[in-house]
């Protein structure tokens, strides 16, 4: 796997990448055609836009729409291999990534790209009755979820069954809680009026749970309110201050009552892979791994961590946000740095520039925060609109996801609504 070295010239440094996402990724390619052997090891076989996600799990987009397999993205660089493989260790004192298969990769850079998953604050046996929206495995059993609960409430002749059915509710009211909110309600709506002889619209709800007494925190506060206001405005119910006690087949207990509800989906809060414990450091706030301001792993030699796994700083010495455009910008930088390390030259520092933070809240609705000024409403949706569509992997899949969101626009049908009959709901 590694550069042979046939002609007994020194072989070419190998730099291995854990993780092909949003940072994996963007460091591969900075460091495709470089004079160094590259090996990228993923579990899946594919990259994912998160971000697009909550459209996947409300029936706006398919699957394949926002995924593309690994192979083909690095397809076309030759000092690139691609292993599909879970990673389960590393053995830093022989330099050596540890498969779950067993083999062994040996490596002279290493770059951590693992990214987060949810948390579920010490009850993961909740996790299968309130999937997060982390894979394409999860976005298809929510889309499942919500469509069999249409399916049922349809034919059942028990107004509180019905009722409890066609609720959804969603625990989080961070930027993921709040678009899937918004889209469940917006695909209720459109879909029961229009389909679904015997259901009414007054009986589709979606509740919005938070903990803590605002939505959307990491906004400022007229953003918010913004938000806010309109998910009221549409029909979402918004409770605050409202902690989840226990999650069961029929629904939620929040605050001492019970919700019953044919759907629930979580989306608060996350914590990074467990990266930390391959090398047996204490891991940072949120279980990430600490860098230094050249993305090195502190006390691991020849170890880097980047995206949402990694601890990394800003300027203010606060932690980088868990963010696309903060892992895609660490990947760039890496890349280019390690292109230097070899060629023992020294890389400057890492800065961060932040390019804006937003949300999409629902139709014609979204906000920006740039942080000098902010966007809110029908142009921030627009501009939102813009930038996903751009940051999608390829032309091929711009071109199918904007032809799909203006069909959308235009007739307010989802062509996405399948129900797999093999998929255990
Ligand atoms: C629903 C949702 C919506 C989001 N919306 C936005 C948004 O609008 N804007 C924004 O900036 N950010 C958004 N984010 C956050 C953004 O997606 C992440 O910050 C970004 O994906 C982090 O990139 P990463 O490279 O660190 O990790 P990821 O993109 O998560 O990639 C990690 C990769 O590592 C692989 N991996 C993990 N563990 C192992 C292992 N042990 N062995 C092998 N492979 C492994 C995974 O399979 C995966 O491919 C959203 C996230 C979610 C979940």
């Amino acid at each position: 796997m590694i550069d042979s070295d046939s002609n007994n010239r020194p072989a070419r440094p190998h730099i291995v990448i854990v993780g092909a996402g949003f940072g994996g990724l963007a460091c591969a390619r900075e460091l495709g055609r470089s004079d160094c052997a590259v090996t990228v090891v993923d579990r899946r076989n594919h990259n994912l836009f998160q971000p697009l996600l909550y459209q996947v799990a409300t029936a706006a987009l398919s699957p394949a729409d926002i995924a593309e397999p690994i192979r083909k993205t690095l397809g076309r660089y030759r000092n690139i291999h691609v292993v599909m493989a879970e990673v389960t260790g590393v053995d830093a004192a022989t330099h050596a990534l540890l498969l779950n298969d067993g083999e062994r990769l040996p490596y002279d850079a290493l770059v951590i790209a693992t990214g987060s998953d949810y948390n579920y604050f010490g009850h993961d046996e909740w996790r299968a009755l309130a999937p997060g929206l982390k894979t394409i495995h999860e976005a298809r059993l929510i889309r499942q979820r919500l469509l069999l609960a249409f399916e049922r409430a349809e034919r059942s002749d028990d107004s509180l069954e019905r009722r409890a059915l066609l609720t959804t509710v969603v625990i989080g009211g961070g930027p993921t809680g709040v678009e899937l909110a918004g889209a469940v309600r917006e695909l209720g709506h459109h879909t029961i009026k229009r389909d679904f002889r015997s259901l009414s619209v007054e009986d589709h709800r979606v509740l919005l749970v938070e903990a803590g007494n605002r939505i959307l925190t990491a906004f400022p506060d007229h953003l918010q309110r913004y938000a806010h206001d309109y998910l009221q405005a549409i029909g979402v119910e918004i409770r605050l201050n409202a902690r989840v006690e226990d999650v069961d087949r029929d629904g939620v207990t929040v605050n001492g009552e019970t919700l019953r509800a044919g759907c629930v989906v979580w989306g608060a809060g996350v914590k990074a892979s467990p990266a930390a414990s391959w090398f047996g450091i204490a891991p940072g706030p949120g279980g990430r791994l600490p860098v230094d301001d050249r993305l090195r792993v502190h006390g691991v030699e020849d170890v880097y961590a980047i995206g949402d796994t990694a601890l990394a700083l800003d300027s203010k010495g606060r932690p980088l946000p868990a963010l696309a455009q903060v892992a895609k910008q660490q990947g760039e930088y890496l890349g280019r740095a390690l292109k230097l390390t070899f060629q023992g030259r020294e890389p400057e520092t890492f800065s961060f520039r932040n390019r804006g933070n937003t949300a999409v809240i629902g139709r014609n609705a979204a906000i920006f925060d740039f942080g000098r000024w902010t966007l809110k409403g029908r142009l921030a949706w627009f501009l939102w609109a813009l930038v996903h569509v751009y940051l999608l992997i390829n032309f091929e899949k711009r071109l199918l996801v904007t032809i799909q969101w203006i069909s959308r626009y235009v007739t307010r049908q989802r062509g996405a609504r399948l129900i797999d009959e093999n998929l255990s709901p």
